[in-house]
């Protein structure tokens, strides 16, 4: 049963976005929240850029965020309390941004028994396969990006596959919900099945794409060569030909993710120094809008080059534990100065939801001798994703002058995490509560560009009964 208090701010909070009510003259949306953001700062800082406001004022009009302040602050300088919405049982922060995810993967997550080579040859490219079909595809497409909304993911960085539709599909629904996502076609001419090969066709479908799309509304293109093995020397240099042709999009690609596809990407070039070298020789490996899933096998000479470009690592700890490719070292990192972002990289994560990424980075940082704050694992998959995909300028945080796009949590859908926090002494201690317990049952509604998309709807549990866990 909804509470009948939190269903009618519910119903509140709905007819406001619908405009029927609560709107000032400037047609502005105010809501009176728990905030949790990380302000902007030139250096990469969550500790310092950390800002909790326990009772804030979040206004937004045509999908910009144009005040974020304590809400006494705001009643004192003449806000209308009457216009405001009072969602102070959930707590707000900016969607989430995934750095590293794959559309067509969501039915082999937790395909079971193999590593990376085998993993890919026996579950990834038969799937992969299947969105040849129009139909099927366009399914598949709408479900991916219905699934993001739901784990409060409003920005994502997508790898689609090599058939030139798939891609189409996705821009197209990510324009009907208005939604900040960059996505790009898999480049692949070799050592995959015939039907995956874009051998003829891949560079010019790409370049048809970045045409049509890139740049429009929210929408970014990314040149996407699955990784060096699927590749020819003649396909990634052309992929490098197109970066220097467009030299805003941007460009993703797996780099040293396990150490059989480490030994056999560099016996197939033999000429490169490293596995690196093979992206820096063909002209991908740019500045911070070059993104390389994984890298855990990485020389400190290939991470030095890495931050010399301002490139940076999706971190991608679901996927890197389930398919057994290492530990990534994120003291090695931050030593050479690489950026990095927290990602799901589904399917071969085991969820969209960044709260479980965030758990499972932090567990593999245990066992590399670090640990991972709440607020530096908040950060990554937010602000400090956003620096590294070169967004922040638009997303990432609640300051004024970025797009409204935002999340909420509702403790009270886990009776667990409900009971768990009152038992909490700081933000810090509740957020690392949401991050290790909590997953996308926790979101109560997503925001994108002030606008509703996805609210939860499951019925609250009643207050003191136990939910699953
Ligand atoms: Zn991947």
């Amino acid at each position: 049963m909804l509470t009948e208090d939190c269903a009618l701010r519910l119903q509140q909070l709905n007819s406001v976005c619908f405009g029927y009510q609560s709107r000032d003259q400037s047609n502005a949306m105010h809501i009176r929240t728990r905030i949790v953001h990380f302000r902007d700062t030139l250096a990469d800082a969550p500790d310092a850029a950390f800002e909790y406001l326990s009772d804030a004022i979040l206004s937004v009009e045509q999908g910009t965020i144009r005040r974020l302040e304590a809400a006494e602050s705001a009643f004192d300088k003449g806000l209308d309390a009457t216009g405001v919405i009072d969602m102070r049982h959930l707590l707000t922060l900016p969607g989430f941004i995934d750095s590293h995810v794959h559309a067509s993967q969501q039915n082999i997550i937790a395909a079971f028994g193999e590593q990376l080579m085998d993993w890919l040859n026996a579950y990834t490219f038969p799937e992969e396969t299947r969105f040849a079909e129009l139909d099927y595809a366009e399914q598949e497409t709408e479900r991916f990006m219905e699934a993001l909304l739901a784990h409060g993911t409003t920005t994502a960085l997508i790898f689609c596959t090599s058939f030139k539709h798939s891609v189409s599909l996705l821009f197209e629904q990510a324009l009907k919900r208005n939604m900040r996502v960059i996505a790009g076609k898999v480049l692949m001419d070799r050592n995959a099945p015939q039907a995956l090969l874009d051998k003829s066709h891949g560079i010019a479908d790409t370049q048809a794409l970045i045409e049509r799309y890139h740049g429009k509304k929210r929408l970014g293109y990314a040149i996407t060569p699955r990784f060096a093995g699927t590749s020819t020397r003649e396909q990634l240099c052309a992929a490098g030909d197109l970066a220097e042709q467009y030299p805003d999009v941007w460009i993703q690609t797996h780099l040293s993710e396990n150490k059989a596809e480490v030994a056999w990407t560099n016996g197939l070039f033999t000429e490169a120094k490293d596995y690196l070298d093979i992206y820096q020789r063909a002209g991908l490996l740019k500045n911070e809008r070059s993104v390389f899933a994984h890298g855990i096998h990485l020389s400190d000479d290939e991470l030095k080059r890495l931050a010399a470009s301002k490139s940076s690592i999706a971190f991608c700890p679901s996927s890197n534990l389930f398919l057994g490719s290492g530990l990534l070292d994120l003291q090695r990192l931050r030593h050479f100065g690489v950026q990095y972002s927290i990602a799901s990289d589904v399917g071969a994560g085991t969820s969209l939801c960044q709260f479980r990424s965030m758990a499972d980075a932090y567990k593999v940082c245990q066992m590399t001798g670090y640990t991972l704050s709440a607020r530096e694992a908040y950060y990554r998959t937010t602000l400090g994703a956003a620096k590294a995909l070169g967004l922040s300028d638009y997303i990432g945080n609640l300051s004024p002058g970025k797009e409204a796009d935002f999340v909420m949590i509702n403790p009270a859908r886990n009776t667990h995490i409900a009971n768990r926090i009152e038992h909490v002494n700081s933000i810090d201690e509740e957020l690392f509560v949401y991050m290790t317990m909590g997953d996308e049952r926790l979101i109560e509604q997503t925001y994108i560009a002030g606008v509703p998309m996805y609210s939860n709807p499951q019925q609250l549990p009643p207050k003191g009964v136990l939910t699953r866990s």
